[in-house]
């Protein structure tokens, strides 16, 4: 996915025919790229200029840079200036993994896998085994991407957005812990004022929305660690901070064997409900085989994978 299929429309068309054909798939494209973003198939697609040129072999992407803005989405999130006004004066009294207003665990029955592409100079591959492994168990989950990555990998990320597999979540624009007062977390300094909060958010929100043709629901803090003012203005910006319950690949340090079993610790049932943190732009470590060691076993247990919209509302 990601582009066209080859060969378009059967020759002897006539040049409208072939440019409804076009147009058709591109909405279509859209289509199951919203589906893949948490939006139920039935939604509107992507509006397509009506002024693009369609050539006869070359498929024609849509321009995004001119596509008109959506206007009932934009009033209900506030602006910069909005949400510094309102969060500038809070001083937080929380920091860590599990802080007040970030989701760490849901109250379903499922299981939620999730997995990180931190994006940068060492986290900007794609783990395809791992991703294939989930494909071919029919394991969904929820792909927590970087504003770093997706410029790094613009076709993969279109790939996995049109996957109805995978929910797209967003997980910043530099990879910065969340903070209003400069907090760090394993060495890489957070966000320091509410203003910089809003930028490591939307920054990436608006590239996603975008990729999805939706707006992301759910995000997740470069390393997971807010302070509870930025969770609170993560909720302003109407997405869910989420952290984790269990620590799959140990950020991709874990060799195969300790990713399999500490996924394989996932409960089944009631009281399940886990949000399992993993990444897939690490493929050179130990997670892919983990996780191939792992899922055959879990789903024989009974244990079942949702994405991470159908466990959560905002
Ligand atoms: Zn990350």
């Amino acid at each position: 996915m990601g582009e066209f299929a080859p060969g378009g429309p059967p020759t002897g068309q006539s040049v409208l025919p072939r440019r409804r054909s076009l147009l058709a798939v591109a909405a279509g494209l859209a289509a199951t790229a919203v589906a893949a973003c948490g939006e139920p198939q039935a939604a509107r697609p992507r509006p397509v200029q009506a002024s693009t040129p369609v050539q006869a072999s070359t498929p024609v992407l849509e321009d995004v840079s001119q596509r008109p803005v959506v206007p009932e989405k934009l009033p209900a999130v506030p602006s910069k200036a909005q949400l510094v006004t309102e969060f500038s004066g809070r001083k937080p009294v929380e920091w860590g993994l599990d802080v007040t207003g970030v989701v760490s665990k849901t109250a379903s029955t499922h299981a939620v896998l999730t997995f990180d592409a931190c994006g940068g100079p060492h986290g900007s591959d794609c783990d395809q085994r791992l991703l294939q492994t989930l494909r071919k168990l029919n394991v969904p989950a929820t792909l927590f991407l970087n504003g770093r990555w997706i410029k790094a990998n613009p076709g993969l990320a279109a790939d996995l957005a049109a996957d109805p597999l995978f929910e797209l979540g967003n997980h910043g624009f530099q990879h910065r812990p969340l903070s209003v007062s400069g907090r760090s977390a394993y060495g890489i300094a957070g966000t320091s004022t509410a203003g910089e909060v809003y930028d490591e958010i939307m920054g990436n929100q608006e590239a996603m929305e975008q990729l999805c043709g939706k707006a992301p629901r759910f995000f997740r803090a470069g390393t997971a660690y807010y302070d509870d003012v930025a969770a609170a203005i993560t909720r302003a910006l109407q997405l869910v901070p989420v952290s984790f319950t269990v620590n799959g690949d140990g950020g991709a340090t874990f060799p195969a064997p300790t990713v399999a079993a500490e996924v394989g610790k996932i409960g089944v049932g009631q009281g399940a409900g886990q949000i399992v943190i993993s990444h897939f732009n690490q493929p050179a470590g130990g997670t892919a085989e983990g996780y191939a060691r792992a899922l055959p076993g879990l789903l024989d247990r009974g244990v079942t994978f949702a994405q991470l919209g159908d466990t959560l509302t905002l």
